[in-house]
């Protein structure tokens, strides 16, 4: 007689996997790399140049327009509706934000919201992608943990297994198309500011030259250092008002700039909820667009966080 056989328990799909072979993924890596420092230089030459002839106030518009356009593609887009599922959106409205949120050459759309929903799964423990706590609270092991929370993390040439944490997106065909036109959306988002530029200055170079400067490479380099500080700074310091599982915090002086994204621990604490900034005086600038959107009926079941719910999680108000 034979052994009855056992069937194998199914096995979980892994945290992460590697997407092609090695050598693609490190080319990914040094053109990520570039993408990074290439701005940030941009940046240290910022101040000498501004004080010089190039900065106008027409490359102050375009860039505070992109910026804008962008950042709440990313928090608007890719996070609170792609990620967290705070609202249901009209399919070209769907389409416009996926569109919007990759223009701020953070990674394609499905990447993106693969990397946040592990994060949250696993906030500051083992799996999450990027905790600054993953290497101990010491100072010097919190130092390292910045870092990697910060912009180490990215260079993992490990990726986040996207069929195990955005398996809707994957079957979603305009997402998909969103997702693998990423490529092409970079070249728009950064060639967009010179073209205006062109334009708006009667078509002078400089006015290209400098609507590029201001409006694709400070800008971008803006925009990716302040989503990043809130994997950081928001999961190390801030007010603690409400209840959550992980060490994120309401960080006030990143209010404006990451587009209300900064009130880091409500949206640990009830993170399906489309506003962030729910106490008196938090800005939330990205949650004031989706209840225009409301109104303008392009999204609707927008999931606003009620009083008495907010009345369980809070811990104290101060
Ligand atoms: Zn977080
Ligand atoms: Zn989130």
């Amino acid at each position: 007689m034979s052994a009855p056989t056992i069937a194998e328990p199914r096995q979980p799909l892994p945290l992460s996997e590697l997407p092609g072979t090695l050598g693609r993924a490190r080319l990914e890596q040094f053109i990520l790399g570039l993408f990074i420092v290439v701005p940030l230089l941009a940046v240290a030459a910022a101040a000498p140049v501004m004080w010089g002839w190039g900065l106008g106030w027409h490359d102050v518009v375009i860039g505070v327009v992109m910026y804008a356009i962008s950042g709440h593609g990313i928090t608007v887009g890719f996070h609170r509706y792609f990620t967290h599922g705070s609202f249901k959106a009209r399919r070209w409205v769907r389409i416009a934000l996926a569109v919007a949120g990759s223009l701020a050459i953070e990674g394609p759309v499905i990447r993106w919201v693969a990397d946040h929903r592990r994060h949250h799964a696993f906030s500051d423990r083992d799996g999450d992608p990027h905790s600054p706590w993953r290497y101990g609270d010491d100072v010097k092991a919190l130092t390292k943990g910045l870092w990697h929370a910060h912009i180490g993390w990215l260079f993992d040439i490990e990726q986040t297994n996207q069929q195990r944490f955005a398996p809707d997106l994957l079957a979603d065909p305009d997402i998909v198309k969103v997702d693998r036109a990423f490529l092409r959306l970079t070249g728009v988002t950064l060639l967009l500011p010179p073209l205006v530029g062109f334009l708006w200055s009667g078509f002078t170079w400089q006015g290209a030259l400098t609507a590029f400067f201001w409006g694709s490479l400070v800008r971008v380099a803006m925009l990716h250092h302040t989503t990043w500080s809130i994997n950081s700074i928001c999961h190390t310091i801030g007010e603690r008002p409400f209840k959550s599982r992980d060490k994120s915090g309401n960080v006030w002086w990143l209010a404006i700039i990451s587009m209300g994204e900064s009130w880091h621990n409500l949206h640990h604490a009830d993170p399906t909820a489309a506003r962030h900034g729910v106490l008196r005086g938090q800005l939330d600038s990205s949650a004031r667009i989706i209840w225009v959107m409301e109104k303008l009926r392009m999204v609707r079941e927008v999931r606003w966080p009620s009083r008495e719910r907010l009345a369980t999680k809070l811990v104290r108000t101060s």
